[in-house]
């Protein structure tokens, strides 16, 4: 492979992370981000540059259903100037959709969504039992603010879809059952997607295979293994009832051995990331492939992604993405491939 042929390190693009966010008002159990957040005002995007990214993007590979990812780490609608990024987004033709914890869609919030034109918008919810979301979350109310939001968008945001996002846990792996049926019921969901606990995410805590085993962390981990088979038999079995379950039947069954055998590698083969579908921004500006494995550079140094994604710098970022073994979030979870 040349790495010097143009976007010779980027394939079609499916999906785009970008890191507009980096405030969060929440303390999640399964996120460190709040504990050592290094973002401020000074060293993140501007909302003019993020405008400038959004430009190039159709000028990338990309796939007709690219997914335009408004993301963290932190709550996305804290970012000022969210609802001209999407307008601007939308203006380009591109698909957007907000990921948020659901704690400030006021009616006011879901006026100015409708308004901007978002297509989709994503919502956090662990489980129906508010003690068990709460918890998890970090702060009390916060099970009851993303019902809430889910109305309130019913009323004032109607075209957009709204899905769940659910990280199935030790301690919601009994109510992961009664969530799905209601999110069947409710038809304002368009689906429900779940992600398997990994590692907790911060800026500072270096990868670590035992994770699950610390002292503060392991309440996460789901232990019960007859639970564990029947949570996934139960999702798979709704699935095949036609629930609006995103999750394919493999990616369920690699929840499963994950949790029964969390040091094995969910892939047979490699990181589906190396394939290069996924491009991640980060809120200061670095490009990735992974974030995990490091940055390719940033766009403060070179704005302009075509060259920045066929440069040196990401033909070495892909080959360490092709060695990498780690079930981190992003192969276990959000960019799940089938093999
Ligand atoms: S998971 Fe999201 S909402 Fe929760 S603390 Fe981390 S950044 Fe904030
Ligand atoms: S396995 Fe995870 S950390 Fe490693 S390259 Fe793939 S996505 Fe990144």
């Amino acid at each position: 492979m040349n790495y010097k042929e143009p976007l010779a390190n980027i394939n079609t693009l499916d999906c785009c992370d970008l890191g507009i966010a980096y405030q969060c008002n929440y303390k999640c159990r399964m996120c460190h981000f709040w504990q050592n957040n290094p973002l401020n005002e000074d060293n993140v995007l501007s909302i003019e540059e993020w405008k400038e990214v959004l430009k190039q993007l159709p000028q990338l590979p990309k796939n007709d259903n690219l997914m335009v990812n408004f993301a963290g780490p932190g709550e996305t609608f804290l970012r000022k100037g969210i609802f001209s990024l999407i307008k601007y987004g939308r203006q380009l033709k591109l698909k957007i959709q907000v990921i948020s914890n659901g704690s400030l869609i006021s009616e006011d919030i879901c006026r100015e969504i409708s308004d901007a034109g978002l297509e989709f918008l994503c919502l956090s919810l662990d489980s129906l039992n508010p003690k068990t979301h709460d918890y998890l979350r970090g702060v009390d109310g916060a099970q009851e603010r993303v019902l809430q939001a889910i109305e309130n968008m019913a009323r004032y945001s109607s075209e957009t879809k709204i899905g769940i996002n659910t990280v199935i846990n030790g301690m919601n792996l009994d109510e992961i059952a009664e969530l799905t049926e209601w999110a069947q019921r409710n038809e304002r969901i368009s689906h429900i997607n779940f992600q398997a606990i990994t590692q907790p995410f911060s800026f500072t805590e270096a990868s670590d295979e035992l994770w699950f085993k610390d002292e503060n962390k392991g309440f996460l981990w789901p232990l019960n293994e007859s639970l564990i088979h029947k949570t996934i038999d139960c999702l798979i079995g709704f699935k095949g009832l036609g629930y609006k379950i995103a999750d394919s039947v493999q990616q369920l069954n690699n929840f499963r051995e994950y949790f029964l055998n969390p040091l094995q590698f969910i892939k047979n083969g490699r990181c589906n990331l190396g394939k290069g579908n996924v491009l991640i921004i980060d809120p200061a500006g670095n490009v990735s492939i992974c974030s995990l494995v490091g940055i390719i550079d940033n766009l403060r140094k070179q704005m302009n992604l075509s060259k920045i994604l066929s440069s040196e710098d990401a033909f070495l970022h892909k080959k360490n993405i092709n060695v990498c073994r780690r079930n981190c979030h992003l192969v276990v979870s959000c960019y799940y491939q089938e093999e």
